[in-house]
């Protein structure tokens, strides 16, 4: 017997994870929501809740014992990554055999440590991936709910063309406009206007510091600032953190049985628990929900679950790079780590790219444009239960990668060859490696809407068995992926409470 329950669990409090606590917090049911990581809400010894990117401590990652950021080495020195003791530390790096993950760890998942790039995709390719969805209706009513509730905002178009802080973004502008390609603004979720105040030294930096995987302690509306405070709000939602949902399983009765492992801040576990729900959404994140329904149907605890579940996984074609300006294109020794812009190449049917031009905050002029390119890259890759270690592997594949990087040199050999200028090798450390292909910040897909749940996200093969999250979209998107999570996660909400509520 379950030795909690509540009309409704959500697993995960990333974006799918949010917006469903929100909507059944609203609609008067009792809901408990289930993170693995922690809740970010007290500082440290050093006053701050998160540590700086230039200084990690135990706080940066997910236990471990050296940080593991993107960018490995700067001239081929590994300057970048420090030792720190094991802790449930806000952002994670998921190994998988040719593809590592980042992922968000805490109440409020990705949006603690992502760039806050908050762009809505090109209505025609969104309408390419979700041939069900009513693209105008998403236009119309939910990606413009999910942008008002995440509080998306702009960069003033004078303070950017005036301020250091954007001058490598306007050197990266200049060098994709000599190669005749098109930059476009990205509205984000930072709060611009505390990032003026921070230039003008009036706030505390945060942006400005540097800090952005590991946390930012000011100016980032994430998800316990904006969905999750107005679902607490509600007085009908309850937040359990360090507990991890080990397993999922459905009683007699047609209602969901979980088990989570609680930890402490070893990672210890000291206590398994027993939850029991009548609705069940799952928002644990393209991997983290995928994980858990392969296992739930290649063990037998939830054998009627679709064979497209665990199918259609893609990293959004992410590959990152870096180029050498001349001495004369300075980027500033000053970066704002939000970025702003990227290169839309996106209709260029030959090879399209989106490119997220990268701050690298250094603290001194180090002449390099650091670019994250979202590729339309085809391939897909699927999840398999392994038996014998219990866990869920990836079968993506090294040559897969490759088109993502295939499509990313096109780009940028363009730009490298209108402005005489070259790739960077020394930034993802080996001797010669241009493109990082081999890790994603845009883990998407896994239980597909459409294939592995209906067109709204309810599961196939059980009823009351929702998913909310970054798995229902099928591996790319063609630009950074939240807001979409986010709308689409509104779309499934507003339906289910409509349609699926109890009589
Ligand atoms: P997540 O946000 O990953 O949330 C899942 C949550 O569930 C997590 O908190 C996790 O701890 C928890 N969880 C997982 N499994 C379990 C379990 N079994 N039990 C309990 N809890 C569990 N996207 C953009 O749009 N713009 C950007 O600028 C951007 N920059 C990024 C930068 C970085 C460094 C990273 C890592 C990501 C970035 N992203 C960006 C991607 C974006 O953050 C993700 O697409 C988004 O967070 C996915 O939302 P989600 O709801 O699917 O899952």
């Amino acid at each position: 017997a379950a030795a909690e329950s509540a009309p409704a669990i959500v697993v995960g409090s990333g974006y799918g994870g949010a917006v469903a606590a929100l909507r059944l917090g609203q609609a008067g049911i009792r809901t408990l929501v289930l993170e693995m990581g922690r809740l970010w809400d007290t500082a440290g010894p050093d006053g701050t809740v998160f540590c700086s990117t230039s200084a990690p401590d135990r706080r940066s990652m997910w236990f471990r014992t050296r940080t593991e950021a993107p960018l490995a080495t700067f001239l081929w020195l590994d300057l970048v990554n420090k030792d720190i003791s094991p802790y449930p530390g806000v952002l994670d790096r998921v190994h998988y055999d040719h593809m590592s993950v980042y992922v968000g760890r805490g109440v409020g998942g990705g949006s603690l440590v992502n760039g806050g790039m908050a762009v809505t995709p090109l209505k025609s390719y969104f309408a390419e991936q979700f041939p069900t969805v009513d693209a105008d209706e998403m236009y119309g009513t939910y990606f413009p709910r999910a942008r008002s509730m995440l509080g998306v905002n702009t960069v003033d178009p004078a303070w950017f063309e005036s301020t250091d802080w954007y001058r490598f973004t306007r050197t990266s502008r200049k060098a994709a406009a000599d190669a005749g390609l098109r930059t476009t603004f990205v509205p984000n979720v930072y709060d611009f206007g505390y990032m003026q105040r921070e230039a003008a030294g009036t706030a505390t930096r945060s942006a400005l510091a540097g800090e952005v995987i590991y946390g930012n302690n000011h100016g980032k509306r994430s998800l316990d600032k904006s969905y999750l405070a107005a679902a607490l709000g509600t007085g009908n939602v309850t937040l359990h953190t360090l507990e991890r949902v080990r397993s999922l399983s459905r009683a007699a009765d047609g209602s969901y049985l979980l088990t989570a492992d609680r930890i402490d801040t070893t990672g210890a576990i000291v206590e398994t628990k027993q939850y029991g729900c009548r609705y069940l959404f799952l928002g644990g994140g393209s991997l983290g929900t995928t994980e858990l329904l392969v296992r739930a149907r290649d063990t037998g605890t939830l054998p009627d679950l679709d064979p497209a579940v665990g199918a259609g996984w893609g990293p959004n074609g992410n590959t990152m790079l870096g180029r050498a300006n001349h001495v004369w294109d300075t980027v500033g020794a000053d970066q704002a780590t939000m970025p702003v812009m990227g290169i839309d190449d996106w209709a260029n049917a030959d090879n399209p790219v989106f490119a997220e031009i990268a701050p690298l905050p250094m603290g001194f002029e180090h002449w390099i444009s650091l670019y994250l390119a979202i590729t339309k890259n085809p391939e897909r890759a699927s999840f398999t239960y392994d038996p014998a270690s219990g866990t869920v592997r990836l079968g993506w594949t090294a040559a897969q990668s490759a088109v993502s990087s295939g499509m990313a040199k096109k780009l940028f050999d363009r730009i490298n060859l209108a402005n005489l200028t070259l790739y960077r090798y020394d930034l993802f450390g080996s001797t010669s490696k241009v493109f990082a292909d081999d890790f994603t910040y845009h883990p998407l897909g896994g239980c597909v809407l459409g294939k592995a749940t209906d067109d709204y996200g309810r599961v196939k093969g059980y009823s009351r068995l929702y998913v909310t999250d970054g798995s229902l979209v099928p591996g790319n998107i063609g630009v950074n992926p939240f807001v979409t999570i986010t709308a689409l996660a509104e779309r499934t909400m507003a339906r289910v409470l409509a349609e699926d509520a109890a009589p």
